[in-house]
């Protein structure tokens, strides 16, 4: 059943223009994925609100875009050079590959009753050396760490001093900048630098649709604190950053914290809780809010030999911040978004006959299209009046115009990618100088005078 969602929501992003898979007419390519023409306002949609809710509406947090491709001793300070690195094995029989730490995980999960010390459990190879391969029972090999980092090479000659890397996180291209970004804001501590921006991991088993990627999308705050305010901060972020799914319409049902335990810790962090979502595939990683220490900005003065530390006009006292990260994918959050909204209404809602519906319940913030002009006929003026409505509202928001098919069948195509409001023009629209707008989820229908309808769905928008 839970496998089905995820095949409906996927089948559902092809047919209407969602998500594509990535160059599907040369048979795609490993777990990359496009987004068409009603998938990028939704993901510039949820970019937009989560920059609007940890930059606009905050004193202490500014932006930046950093380059994607950076100098590769980052890498070296960073630690991701030497560890950053998944376990992986391969079944000697099939062939296939598999994350030996995900394998761990579901033989825990599996044998729940087998009483376990934590000495064993840390231990990988001890605790696989029971797993046979899950697709075909054959043996594992042993286990050999694998580089997530995608190289490449800068300038024409393809040799070892020109060797960079396609970011794995965009995290980096903040601590880097952390210098010029506070002398040319003159920030405080405690402030922030958020940044949204592709990162690339070279991942052993990407999959599940959006879910897990090699190439993604990161919204990424850095917050630098007074050491001892760290802990403080992260309690905080943690809470800020739960309330932002819930306020843009995720069942709180569906979404918890779990901090993380010793065992799990990235080698920067000395403390993470994970936001967990329950996706079709069940519980899983949403977002990370990590304790990052002192540990990147330290790493950074060492290896370049520039001076990162801040200096405390208040105090008289020099010091390297502390770093709290609230770190998501927007494809993740895209995919906890659509599966969150999507609906199946087997029958129908009564409108296109008796088949059954899908309804995309979208937060209207995130919503492709607010708004689609339906004129009931292709006469009588009535196409005349939604084309200039509807170049009255696009001005303010994204709009859709559809003039064909039975009206049911319409509200079913907008129902489908998540429309809040459809506005239909009739024959007496003509006489009375009005609309009619339907509510996607309560399907009750207003009538609104045309020179009303606009700051009827801007003040909807407002509302929510
Ligand atoms: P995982 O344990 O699932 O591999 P992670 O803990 O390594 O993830 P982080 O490094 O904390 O992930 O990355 C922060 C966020 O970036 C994640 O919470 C997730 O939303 C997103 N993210 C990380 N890797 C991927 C990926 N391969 N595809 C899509 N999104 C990703």
């Amino acid at each position: 059943m839970a496998g089905n969602k995820m095949d409906n929501i996927v089948n559902l992003c092809k047919r209407r223009g969602i998500i594509f898979p990535s160059s599907e007419i040369y048979g795609g390519i490993g777990s990359t994925w496009d987004y068409g023409p009603i998938g990028v306002h939704l993901k510039n949609n949820v970019k937009a609100a989560w920059w609007k809710s940890v930059v606009q509406e905050r004193d202490d947090v500014v932006g930046l875009d950093a380059a994607i491709l950076m100098h590769p001793d980052t890498w070296k300070a960073s630690g991701h050079i030497a560890s950053f690195s998944d376990p992986m094995v391969d079944c000697k029989r099939c062939k296939r590959r598999f994350r030996a730490d995900h394998l761990v995980e579901s033989m825990k999960k599996e044998e729940d009753a087998v009483e376990r010390t934590p000495e064993e459990m840390s231990n990988m190879e001890r605790a696989l050396e029971s797993v046979m391969c899950p697709e075909c029972g054959g043996e594992l090999t042993s286990i050999r760490q694998f580089n997530l980092m995608f190289k490449t090479y800068m300038g024409p000659v393809e040799e070892s001093a020109a060797i960079v890397y396609l970011r794995p996180e965009t995290a980096q291209g903040i601590f880097v900048n952390f210098k010029n970004v506070q002398t040319s804001t003159r920030k405080k501590l405690p402030f922030g630098i958020a940044q949204i921006g592709k990162s690339f991991r070279n991942e052993i088993t990407p999959g599940n649709f959006i879910f897990r990627t090699r190439e993604f999308e990161q919204m990424e705050i850095e917050y630098f604190t007074r050491p001892e305010e760290a802990e403080e901060w992260h309690k905080k972020w943690l809470q800020d950053r739960y309330d932002w799914y819930i306020s843009l319409g995720i069942n709180p049902e569906k979404l918890r914290l779990r901090p993380h335990g010793e065992d799990e810790l990235a080698h920067y962090a000395c403390a993470c809780s994970d936001i967990e979502y329950e996706f079709p595939i069940g519980w899983s990683e949403l977002e990370g809010v990590a304790n990052r220490t002192d540990y990147d900005l330290k790493q950074h003065m060492e290896v370049s030999g520039k001076d990162l530390s801040y200096f405390d006009e208040t105090t008289g006292e020099r010091l390297v911040p502390y770093v709290v990260e609230p770190s998501g994918g927007v494809d993740r959050a895209l995919l906890a978004f659509l599966s969150d909204a999507y609906e199946e209404i087997s029958g129908g809602r009564g409108e296109a006959g008796a088949e059954s519906e899908v309804v995309l319940r979208l937060h209207p913030r995130l919503a492709p299209i607010k708004t689609a002009l339906l004129p009931l006929a292709k006469k009588g003026g009535l196409p005349e009046i939604a084309k200039d409505l509807q170049n009255q509202l696009r001005k303010c928001f994204m709009t859709d115009y559809d003039e064909r098919g039975s009206i049911g069948r319409r509200y079913r195509r907008q129902d489908e990618i998540g429309t809040p409001w459809c506005i239909t023009v009739d024959f007496q629209s003509v006489e009375d100088q009005a609309v009619t707008i339907r509510d996607r989820d309560t399907m009750e229908q207003a009538r609104v005078s045309l020179d009303k309808v606009k700051s009827f769905i801007k003040d909807k928008l407002e509302e929510c």
